[in-house]
Parts: C-alpha cells; sequence; structure tokens
C-alpha cells in the first residue's frame, strides 16, 4: 500500500504505484492538453509530482521532445546559471563481499583486490591537488574485515590534512555501502560533505537477481538506508542514484522521485543529488543480459527529472563519452566528474597495472581535467570547484530555501567564479588561462547586484596576489 510517509521501502516504492502511474502516464501522453498543463507548471520551477512526470516519460513526438530539452535549459539556466561544478571519484579499496552481477568488484570474481595504504592515499591525493580537484568523491568496495568504517574514517581525516602548495580537498562526498545509523553518524563528525548512495535498481524482483549475495542483498536494508541516516544518524545531505541498464527506465525514473518525495516528507528536505550512472561493461560481466537504454531515452528520462526536480543537483559521471556529455549538460546536468580513474591507486601512477586486478569497469571519457575544462568554456560553461555551501553549513534544510529564493545565483555564481579563478592561476595552461579569465571577465560583468559585483572584483584581485579560498 503506497504511504509516501511510510519507513518501510516497500510501501514508499510501492510497486503497485508505479504500475498504476506508468499505465496512466502511457494513457494520457497522447492528451495534448495534460501535456501542455504538465509543461506549464514545470516552467514554475516548482518541479512535479511523480505522476505528472511520468505522463512526459512517454511523449514520443519529436516536435514535444524538443521543447521538453528547451525548457528543461531554460529551468537550469534559471537555477543554475552556466555553472557546472566539478569532482573527481577516488577508490579507496576494491575489497567487495557483495556479488552485484553488473560490478567489476564482485565477489566471486577472483581478481586480485587491495586497498590504499594510509601512505599511497597521501599520494593518490597530491596527485587529484596538482589536478586542480578540491571536491572529491570516495568509492569503496563493501568489506567489514578488509575495510572497516575505522578505515574509511582514517582515510577522509588524511585527505583533509593532505595539502599541496595551494592545494587541498575542502569536500568529501562518500559513496559506500549502506550502513548503520552509528556509522552514518560517525561519517558526518568526520567531515562528511554528501553521502552517496546508488539504487541501482528500485524493482525488487529485479534487484533480487542483480544482489546474489552480502549485506547488500537486502532489498529494505539498502532502499532504508537514507531514513537510517537522516532520521537516525543526523546526516542532512544525501544523494540518491540508479544504474540505468539493470532495469526499465520508466520504472526507474518514478523510484527515484519517489524516493526523493519520500525524504522530502520525512526529513524535510529531498536529495541534494541524483547521479545518473549508465551500465558499462566489466570485467567478468555478461553484458548481453541487461536492458540498456539508448542515448535517446537517456536525453529524455534526465530532461524530465531536471523538469520534476529543478532544484536538485544532477550528477554526470566520465562513464558517458565526451560527445554525448555535451548534450546532457545543456539540458540539466550540473556536476559532473573529470579525468576520473576507476581503479585503485590510479591518480599516483596512471598506467601502472597490478597484475590480476581490474577497473570497475571502463570509462567512456578519458580525456585529462584540463581538456575537459577547455571543452567546458570553450561551450560557455563556467566550471565551479566551490564547496562554500557545505562548509558554511548552507547544507541540508538550510540550502534549499536559497535555492528557492534565487539568492544561490548571488552565492553560487561569483563562488564559482572564485574557485575558476583559483584554478586558472595554479594550474591552467597558457591556452585555458586566457578562455577562462575571458569567461570570468564577462561573468563578472553580468552580476546583477552592484555591491555583490564589487566585492567579487575585489576577491579576484586578491587571488591574483595570492590568497587562497575566499568565497561568499
Ligand atoms: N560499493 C558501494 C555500493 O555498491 O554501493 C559503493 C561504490 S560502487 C564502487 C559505486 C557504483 O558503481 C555502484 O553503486 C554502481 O551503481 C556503479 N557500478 C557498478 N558496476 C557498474 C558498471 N558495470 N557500469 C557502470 N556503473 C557501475
Ligand atoms: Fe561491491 Fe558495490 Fe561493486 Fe556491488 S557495486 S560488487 S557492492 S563495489
Amino acid at each position: 500500500m503506497y504511504d509516501v510517509r511510510s519507513r518501510d521501502s516497500n510501501e514508499f516504492i510501492d510497486d503497485a504505484e508505479i504500475l498504476e502511474s506508468l499505465e496512466e502516464g502511457r494513457r494520457l501522453a497522447s492528451d495534448r492538453t495534460e501535456v501542455e498543463r504538465i509543461l506549464n507548471r514545470a516552467r514554475e520551477c516548482r518541479g512535479l509530482t511523480h505522476r505528472e512526470a511520468a505522463v512526459l516519460l512517454f511523449v514520443d513526438d519529436e516536435e514535444t521532445l524538443k521543447r521538453m530539452y528547451a525548457l528543461a535549459r531554460e529551468i537550469k539556466e534559471r537555477i543554475y546559471g552556466r555553472r557546472i561544478v566539478m569532482f573527481a571519484p577516488l577508490y579507496l579499496s576494491d575489497y567487495c563481499v557483495n556479488n552485484c552481477r553488473y560490478c567489476g568488484f564482485h565477489a566471486s570474481n577472483k581478481t586480485v583486490r587491495r586497498k590504499l595504504s594510509q601512505e599511497e592515499l597521501r599520494e593518490e591525493v597530491l596527485a587529484l591537488e596538482a589536478l586542480g580537484h578540491k571536491r572529491l568523491l570516495l568509492e569503496a568496495g563493501e568489506d567489514d574485515r578488509n575495510c572497516p568504517l575505522d578505515y574509511i574514517l582514517e582515510c577522509m581525516h588524511t585527505i583533509y590534512s593532505t595539502k599541496l602548495r595551494n592545494g587541498s580537498i575542502r569536500r568529501v562526498n562518500v559513496d559506500i555501502a549502506a550502513t548503520t545509523a552509528e556509522n552514518y553518524r560517525r561519517l558526518k563528525e568526520a567531515g562528511l560533505g554528501t553521502y552517496i548512495l546508488f539504487q541501482e535498481t528500485y524493482h525488487k524482483p529485479t534487484y533480487e537477481f542483480m544482489h546474489r549475495g552480502g549485506p547488500k542483498a537486502s532489498y529494505e536494508w539498502h532502499t532504508e538506508a537514507m531514513d537510517r541516516g537522516m532520521l537516525e544518524g543526523g546526516l542532512d545531505d544525501v544523494g540518491i542514484g540508479a544504474l540505468f541498464g539493470l532495469y526499465d527506465w520508466h520504472y526507474e525514473v518514478m523510484g527515484l522521485l519517489m524516493h526523493a518525495e519520500h525524504l522530502e516528507a520525512v526529513a524535510g528536505v529531498g536529495p541534494h543529488t541524483i547521479s545518473f550512472p549508465r551500465l558499462l561493461p566489466a570485467e567478468g560481466v555478461d553484458y548481453s543480459a541487461y536492458r540498456l537504454v539508448s542515448d535517446r531515452d537517456f536525453k529524455h528520462l534526465i530532461a524530465v527529472t531536471r523538469l520534476a526536480v529543478p532544484y536538485t543537483g544532477m550528477i554526470l559521471t566520465t562513464r558517458e563519452s565526451a560527445e554525448f556529455r555535451r548534450e546532457l549538460l545543456d539540458i540539466g546536468m550540473s556536476q559532473m566528474s573529470a579525468g576520473s580513474c576507476v581503479g585503485v591507486g590510479g591518480y599516483a601512477h596512471p598506467g601502472r597495472t597490478v597484475p590480476g586486478e581490474t577497473p570497475q569497469f571502463h570509462l567512456a571519457d578519458e580525456r585529462r581535467p584540463e581538456d575537459v575544462l577547455k571543452g567546458l568554456v570553450r561551450d560557455g560553461y563556467l566550471p565551479s570547484f566551490c564547496t562554500a555551501c557545505y562548509r558554511s553549513g548552507r547544507t541540508g534544510d538550510r540550502f534549499m530555501p536559497l535555492a528557492k529564493s534565487g539568492e544561490i545565483s548571488n552565492c553560487c555564481q561569483p563562488n564559482a567564479m572564485l574557485t575558476f579563478k583559483e584554478y586558472l592561476l595554479d594550474y591552467a595552461d597558457d591556452e585555458l588561462r586566457a578562455l577562462g579569465e575571458k569567461m570570468i571577465d564577462d561573468e563578472l560583468a553580468g552580476i546583477a547586484r552592484e555591491s555583490r559585483r564589487n566585492q567579487t572584483a575585489l576577491y579576484l584581485k586578491r587571488l591574483e596576489a595570492g590568497e587562497r579560498d575566499l568565497r561568499f
């Protein structure tokens, strides 16, 4: 029985409610008046219900799809401007006791396993800082014996205390297996930014088929993780996602939106981000057995999500090709990774492989971060390395009112400029510096409030004189 406020995942992700929503969506998608009503509602930037989004998921004529993309772009620009927040994933350990069919780290894949020592981690962090990164997403398989929570906490401490000249990691997000409320509390105390956990699939029978063993095999334990974290563990900043390709994408979008509605209902704030990983080939994984999502459908579902949750950060990963990433940025993505490595220890020693060890999956975009940034700036995007909100306590329910009042553009836009300026001063080559400086000049002129514009200009000068980490 569907109940948005229930603590039971079988009730807040109720299968019958999803099927009914999809059925109704399929039927109403040919009703032009209804589609127009929903698009008009989306234009108000107040989001859509999962039932309304279901209708848009079944729109199939090119003309309406194009209008949806244009609207997604308009909403994105109204809220986020041309900013794209940059981050890098960092793999700590590939030990894993779970047996997820789609993942190269699954337990029965007989590969060589390892985890970073604190010394190796320091080398990785220095390499990431030398690339200009300020925000990391820690990744690890689940294995309490080889990779306990204490190890993750120690790694967070090492990361925050490793500095390279002007470089430092200012925000550590963590993507580790579902855990207890007590462990979430400890992560928070250690300086956790966002806790990210992908649902993989919201369809319970498929979930149970995909997860053949280990703690992750329990659908309830996994799906209720954010409730434990937010209601008992003190987390206020969480990110959800689905691994597209495991089950029907329409169903997954319903699951994501219902999960977001649920968190908003019980915790007072929805997810800070939604990630969109798409299944990629991995070692020891039979790729032909999946329901791969085409580029057209992927773009469609991303646009609908942007219309449904206008204020939620949307994360694009290097799983997508450079060319396709451009299209997706245009219609809604607000964060992306660059220069990613999806194996343990790949930043400090690129190309050095351990015999018998495999990455988690094979990447589609392998450009260096600097080339990714050049591409972004040429396309008119402003790369942001900002981490100010979380460090100023503007997270969870304190972030959303800021976002919704439009104040975000007076705060995030100058912060993006300041952090990109730092990047240009410390890491860029001449070509990127010239492109970036021009962009910052143009953006400065576009800051509406005069006092904020003047203050930003002053901060830019102070950065040139050698100061760092200036922010609003
Ligand atoms: N072990 C933790 C877990 O499973 O929740 C977190 C880290 S896992 C390294 C991060 C994510 O990678 C998984 O949640 C899954 O969605 C994604 N992933 C696994 N196999 C993949 C594949 N073959 N292609 C794309 N993404 C994959
Ligand atoms: Fe382990 Fe996560 Fe891979 Fe599953 S997805 S096998 S839990 S690393």
